[in-house]
C-alpha cells in the first residue's frame, strides 16, 4: 500500500457498486476515511462493512445526489465523523434509453436531475470543506459521451455529460486560486451492473453489442471499474497536484480513433 491518500477524507457519490465502489475499496486501501454514499442502503453498507473488515474506514451515508437537503445533511455528517473532507468524487448517474424524440419531459428531468443538478449540489456542497481543509481536489465522473455523440442514443445521458465537461473547466477557474482542483474523468465502456445488461444475450454468450465494442475499442476489450478507480483516485490524491481543469479519458483508446 502506497497510502496514496493517508489521512484524507474522500466522498464518493453512487458508491455502493460499480465504478463508485471499487473507487471507494481503492481510496480505502490507499489509506482514506471512505464516505460511501448511495441510494442503494444495503449495498452501501455491506460494502462500507466489507472495508472496515479488511481495515480500512469507511461509513456508509444515504444520499440522493438531486435533492438539496440531503447533500447538508451528508456534509455534517461528514464533518462530525471525519473532521473533514479533501476529495469528492461526483460519480452516481442514471443512464435512459431515448433519442430526441423518444424521449420524455419527466425522462429528461430526471436524468438532469441527478447526472447534472447532482453534481452541481455536490461541489456547492463540498467546496466550503474543502476550502476549510485548506485545498481539495473535486472528481466529477462524465463519460466519452460527454465529448463524443456515440450514435444518437441517450440524449439526455449526453447532454448532462457533456455539460459536466465545461462545468468541471469553470469550477476548476473559479476556484484554483483556493488550492480546489476540479477535473473531468471520461471512462469509455465499463463493465458495471449500468452496461452488463447489454453485454450479455439471451445464452448468456457476448452479445452483439459487447462484441461490436470489442472490435471498436483500440485496446479490444470493455474496461474494469478498477481501472477507473486507479484513475479517480490518482486525481483525487495530491500526486495530482498540478492538474485542474484537465478531461482524462479512461477508454481503451476509444475517442482517440
Ligand atoms: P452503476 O449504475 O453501476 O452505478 C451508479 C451508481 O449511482 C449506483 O450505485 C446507483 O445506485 C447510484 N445512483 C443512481 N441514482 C442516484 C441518486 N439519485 N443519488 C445517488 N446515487 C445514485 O454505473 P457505473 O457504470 O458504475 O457508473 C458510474 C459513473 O461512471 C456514472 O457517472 C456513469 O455515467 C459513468 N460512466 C460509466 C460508463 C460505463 O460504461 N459503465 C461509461 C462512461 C461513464
Amino acid at each position: 500500500m502506497s497510502g496514496r491518500l493517508e489521512g484524507r477524507v474522500v466522498l464518493v457519490t453512487g458508491g455502493a457498486r460499480g465504478i463508485g465502489a471499487a473507487t471507494c475499496e481503492l481510496a480505502a486501501r490507499e489509506g482514506a476515511s471512505v464516505v460511501i454514499t448511495d441510494v442503494l442502503d444495503a449495498e452501501g453498507k455491506a460494502l462500507a462493512e466489507a472495508i472496515r473488515a479488511s481495515g480500512g474506514r469507511a461509513a456508509y451515508v444515504p444520499l440522493d445526489v438531486s435533492r438539496e437537503e440531503a447533500w447538508s445533511a451528508a456534509m455534517e455528517r461528514t464533518e462530525r465523523e471525519f473532521g473533514a473532507l479533501h476529495a469528492l468524487v461526483n460519480n452516481a448517474a442514471i443512464a435512459r434509453d431515448g433519442d430526441v424524440e423518444e424521449e420524455t419531459l419527466e425522462g429528461w428531468n430526471r436524468v438532469l436531475a441527478v447526472n447534472l443538478t447532482g453534481s452541481w449540489l455536490g461541489m456547492k456542497a463540498a467546496l466550503p470543506l474543502l476550502r476549510r481543509a485548506g485545498g481539495g481536489s473535486i472528481v466529477n465522473v462524465a463519460s466519452i459521451y460527454g465529448t463524443v455523440g456515440g450514435n444518437g442514443a441517450a440524449a439526455a445521458y449526453h447532454a448532462t455529460k457533456g455539460a459536466m465537461r465545461v462545468m468541471t473547466k469553470n469550477a476548476a477557474l473559479r476556484y484554483a486560486r483556493e488550492r480546489i482542483r476540479v477535473n473531468s474523468i471520461h471512462p469509455g465502456f465499463i463493465d458495471t451492473p449500468m452496461i452488463a445488461p447489454f453485454l450479455k444475450d439471451e445464452a448468456g454468450n457476448r452479445s452483439r453489442m459487447a462484441q461490436w465494442i470489442e472490435a471498436m475499442t483500440p485496446l479490444k476489450r470493455v474496461g474494469t471499474p478498477a481501472e477507473v478507480a486507479e484513475v479517480i483516485v490518482f486525481v483525487a490524491s495530491d500526486a495530482a497536484s498540478y492538474m485542474t481543469g484537465s478531461e482524462v479519458y479512461v477508454d481503451g483508446g476509444w475517442t482517440a480513433a
